[in-house]
């Protein structure tokens, strides 16, 4: 697996209420306490992202077979998770403290789901897309080129998964 990170403006960060819309129809809907509707709503997400000036786009790829699809989407999503908490902290080392990240899907920190309440609290991290970030479009706007999506099973291929560092 290979994470590229790419610094961009905030302003380059594309919203679409569209994004909350299709939150609607995931499985994690009102399950995941770092998704709609556990998680503040779009106005909020905008207005937070509007007093950042810089980010990074965290970019993960891995390659997978059709066998191994499953293990590989489920680990990347732990890795790319882990490196953003990393990021935040050494940002954090480096006295830029309001450096915060959210993660491209759902939190996956917990292999059993999310429970009653969450677990981890501090590294459980909102979604992009639940924040309503249009991850597609922000990733072209920063000139990132993402693999086929969906993601073809059958075949393998190469898998993407994003993350956003909010730096300062
Ligand atoms: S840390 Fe665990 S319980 Fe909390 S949102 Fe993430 S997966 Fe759910």
């Amino acid at each position: 697996m290979n994470i590229s990170r790419i610094r961009i403006p905030t302003w380059k960060i594309k919203f679409d209420i569209r994004a909350t819309y299709q939150c609607r129809t995931c499985s994690h809907y009102g399950k995941c306490h770092t998704c709609p509707p556990k998680i503040p709503g779009f106005e909020y997400w905008k207005e937070l992202v509007s007093q950042y000036l810089h980010a990074e786009l965290f970019v993960l790829t891995a390659e997978y077979t059709h066998e191994d699809f499953d293990v590989i989407r489920r680990e990347s999503a732990k890795e790319l998770h882990s490196a953003l908490i990393a990021a935040e902290k050494e940002c954090f080392e480096k006295n830029q403290y309001w450096a915060a990240s959210l993660v491209g899907g759902s939190c996956r920190i917990c292999p059993e789901g999310c429970g009653e309440s969450c677990r981890v609290p501090e590294k459980a991290r909102a979604a992009m897309e639940g924040a309503g970030i249009d991850v597609i479009s922000t990733c072209r706007v920063a000139g990132v080129g993402l693999p086929e999506y969906p993601h073809p099973k059958e075949n393998g291929g190469t898998l993407a998964r994003v993350g956003l560092l909010l730096v300062k």
